[in-house]
């Protein structure tokens, strides 16, 4: 095979690090770009590594004009929700306005190839359930509008200079690798899976459950949870579609199997033992109630196949790497004191 080089901005984060990850078990070359604002250093599993941010146009230019790049997977952006209804310009900056940087030097250098981790944040309150790909778009915070006008941007930079880019609109992703070696780190974590863990870790008292009267079956938010290595595996099949020169695309992922916020709290009930304290707390802004994926698109035009599509196994992932990362926290405590 013929030798390909990725550029992996924002490798070092959650999604970002599992695939880098399996790109160099694949035998690509990988260069990592990423400012560490909110990955880790640490988790990063190999190749060359560049500390540096989207906006620093010289530094794009010399990883540009230094070597043969075949693609660019862009994993670097802010993704809070909340945060991004109290702060919206951090995230038109950072996700909107450094991601034109980026496909303006990819346009310098005639790179064409982009694979973009978008949202299913880009489709708001659903009016049908699953969601697929053609439903309206109508962002509820800042966070899905950035996103949605960064695809907006692609297709005009694919009309306008032949970009060829592949969107992929996660759903909630979670879980973690199966070598225990990758998994989440967030600081402050904000995410429900984590929280929930660090509860049954002792780290926190309870886990708040943001709004009750949702319009569902019991009243709390809906959400279809995709593990993260299935998350990375779509990427893998978008590379392949991009080197042999298909066309642009839009895929959904996710498993098209909705949880409620209890039932998740429930099942990590169940699988660490723990009871797990929760109280009911006020909804949290810009939350749509219900966000379950229609992901036939990628199914049969890309051939993407699931392998952990239960909650279970995420949680169960999740778990045996928030405890394997506890004991490295705890481990580089005691080395420092
Ligand atoms: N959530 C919750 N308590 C928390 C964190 C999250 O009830 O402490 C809810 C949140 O309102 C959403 C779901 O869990 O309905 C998933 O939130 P998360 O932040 O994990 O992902 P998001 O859906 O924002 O990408």
């Amino acid at each position: 095979m013929k030798e390909c080089t990725v550029l992996v901005v924002g490798g070092a984060g959650y999604i970002g690090s599992h695939m880098v990850d399996v790109l160099l078990r694949g035998k690509f070359e990988v260069i990592t770009l990423d400012n560490l604002s909110t990955g880790h250093r640490e988790l990063h599993p190999g190749g060359l590594f560049i500390e540096g941010s989207l906006g620093d146009i010289g530094l794009l230019d010399d990883i540009f004009s230094s070597r043969r790049i075949d693609a660019v997977m862009h994993f670097a952006a802010y993704s809070l929700v909340a945060e991004s209804v109290a702060s919206p310009l951090k995230y038109y900056r950072n996700n909107l306005a450094a991601s034109a940087e980026l496909l303006e030097a990819m346009r310098r250098h005639n790179v064409k190839r982009f694979i973009f981790s978008s949202t299913a944040a880009v489709y708001g309150e659903p009016t049908q359930v699953p969601i697929a790909e053609d439903h309206p778009c109508d962002p509820t915070n800042p966070y899905g509008a950035s996103k949605l006008a960064v695809e907006r941007m692609l297709q005009d930079c694919d009309v306008a200079h032949g970009l060829k880019f592949i969107s992929l609109r996660y759903f909630n992703a979670a879980g973690a690798d199966e070598s225990g070696q990758l998994g989440e780190r967030h600081e402050p974590e904000t995410h429900l899976i984590p929280l929930i863990l660090k509860v049954a870790a002792g780290e926190r008292e309870h886990i708040n459950i943001f709004g009750t009267d949702y319009p569902t079956a019991d009243g709390t938010c809906i959400r279809d949870y995709i593990h993260v290595s299935d998350l990375a595996q779509a990427h893998m099949l978008a590379l392949d579609a991009l080197l042999s020169d298909k066309d642009s695309a839009i895929y959904n992922l996710g498993n098209s199997r909705g949880y409620s916020v209890r039932e998740v709290i429930d099942i990590a009930r169940h699988i660490t033992g723990h009871r797990i304290p929760a109280v009911e707390s006020k909804p949290r802004p810009g939350d749509p109630a219900v966000l379950v994926a229609d992901s036939a698109k990628i199914r049969n035009e890309l051939g993407w196949q699931p392998k952990f599509e239960n909650l279970e196994n995420m949680i169960q992932s999740a778990w045996r790497w928030h405890q394997l990362d506890q004991v490295k926290g705890a481990d580089a405590t005691d080395k420092s004191a």
